[in-house]
């Protein structure tokens, strides 16, 4: 009788973490489900970990410390990385892919900077590099976009895709926390890491715009080629202003397709906290969850929704491109290479369509919403709404007013001009915020 582990696809687990373990034990679990849909067993050939000990809830001569001799090992076929951080991660991917292993990963931060060197070596070895839990866990966004709608053209992908912040502004909208007390509550319960700097700055968010920017507009994007800023500044009194215009507040990664006045096409990728209009598709996104909305020429407006973060919906998607890099194995042939033909040039932020939303403490005398109009008009920025209520000091006292400002559409560079001329006036004593406002055209 002929040994069935002779037909068997051997995989290396780089990591035994939140993710890791939960790719162990749904391989172990659904062994058989598995083999039926591959046509070949999986077998783990080997976890790479930092401690190897016998209480890691597996088997203990399965772990090693020896990351690269693992990758190298005759019978691996299919290397996971779920160790990260970039490095050891990407020398570890690179030894596996030019030996001839297809490759695995969920390291978002990894393939915002490297993937065109990844996807180079996956070329040269005609292996597979599937990442599909890079981006909103286990959201499928990467294979809709690489593969369902290869045929159309991406306009814009705008989404939710960090899970943290989303947690703190849904927080902060909800209960009328402050930015302080929301991410407390985030770390307490387990969303924010004791260091929230990548969430909270926007670098995670950027990091996962850069890969479907690249993706959905077939251009290399990476991580230094995002604008990004944080929502560490966004305050109670934004939530309320907010509110009172009908909107909430995001942090949005957006990838756009611009055409400028000569009909040349570049790509944006941005990521920012956002005034989003309640009836558009994000603003009900709460919590934890992510969702990415993604427009194409003739399919329109899809979303995708769901657990963004987690162990076991991470590793969802660690297993979905598991069982298509081993069917390519079995079957013979690759999945998508990479998609880099357009090479469109990056837009500058300054370029960008986009909407204001300014709050500013100001003078209470009269004359002083006409000085703050006339800034705007000089530079042919069109003023949708404009709320102006008093300010009274603790004892009661008239202490100055505020002003919020919605502008209509006009580029980034005219609007931040704008706010920064508001700010060198005599009766500006202060500007409190400054927000996009994305979602609406007008
Ligand atoms: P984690 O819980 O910190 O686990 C990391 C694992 O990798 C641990 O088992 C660790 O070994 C091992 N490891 C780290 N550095 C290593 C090294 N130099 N040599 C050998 N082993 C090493 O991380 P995670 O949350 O599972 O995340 C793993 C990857 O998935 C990251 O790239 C992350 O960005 C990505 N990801 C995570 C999520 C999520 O929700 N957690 C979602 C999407 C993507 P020890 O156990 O011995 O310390």
């Amino acid at each position: 009788m002929s040994d069935p582990q002779d037909s068997a696809i051997g995989v290396a687990v780089l990591g035994l973490g939140n993710v890791g373990s939960q790719v162990v034990r749904i391989i172990e679990e659904s062994a058989a489900d598995l083999e039926a849909r591959i046509g070949a067993p999986l077998v783990v050939r080997g976890i790479g970990v930092r401690r190897v000990g016998d209480d890691r809830g597996v088997a203990p001569d399965l772990l090693t410390d020896d990351i690269e001799k693992l990758v190298s090992r005759d019978d691996v076929d299919i290397v996971v990385e779920v160790m990260g951080p970039v490095e050891p991660a990407r020398k570890a991917i690179l030894a596996a892919l030019e030996q001839g292993k297809s490759v695995v990963t969920a390291n978002k931060a990894l393939m915002a900077v490297s993937a065109g060197e990844l996807a180079q070596a996956a070329e040269s070895a005609h292996v597979d590099l599937y990442f599909e839990a890079a981006v909103a866990g286990a959201i499928p966004v990467i294979r809709p976009l690489t593969q369902s709608l290869a045929g159309d053209t991406v306009l814009r992908v705008a989404g939710i895709v960090n899970g943290t912040t989303n947690y703190i502004l849904s927080e902060m909208d909800s209960t009328g926390a402050d930015y302080t007390s929301a991410l407390a509550d985030a770390g307490a319960l387990g969303y924010a890491e004791a260091d929230p700097t990548a969430d909270v700055e926007g670098y995670d968010a950027a990091a996962k715009a850069a890969i479907l920017a690249s993706i959905a507009f077939h251009t290399r994007v990476t991580a230094d080629d995002v604008y990004r800023e944080g929502m560490t500044k966004v305050s109670a009194a934004d939530f309320a202003s907010a509110r009172a215009l009908g909107c909430t507040i995001k942090l949005l990664a957006i990838c756009e397709r611009l055409i400028d006045d000569e009909g040349r096409e570049r790509v944006s990728a941005r990521v920012y906290p956002a005034l989003v209009p309640l009836e558009h598709p994000l603003a009900s996104v709460n919590g934890a969850f992510n969702a990415v909305v993604v427009e194409a020429e003739a399919a329109g407006r899809l979303m995708f929704y769901g657990q963004g973060a987690g162990g076991a919906p991470t590793a969802s998607a660690v297993l979905g491109d598991l069982v298509m890099a081993a069917r390519n194995r079995v079957q013979g042939g690759r999945g998508p290479r990479e998609s880099k033909y357009a090479k469109l040039p990056i837009a500058p932020i300054g370029f960008i369509p986009t909407r204001y939303y300014v709050n500013m403490n100001v003078a209470d005398r009269p004359g002083v919403l006409s000085a703050v109009a006339a800034q705007f008009s000089k530079r042919e920025v069109s003023i949708a709404e404009v709320r102006q209520e008093g300010m009274v000091d603790e004892e009661g006292q008239r202490c100055g007013a505020r002003i919020v400002v919605v502008t209509h559409q006009a580029t980034d560079a005219a609007l931040s001009e704008t706010v920064a001329a508001l700010a060198d006036l005599d009766v500006v004593q202060n500007i409190n915020s400054v927000l996009r406002l994305e979602g609406t055209t007008e």
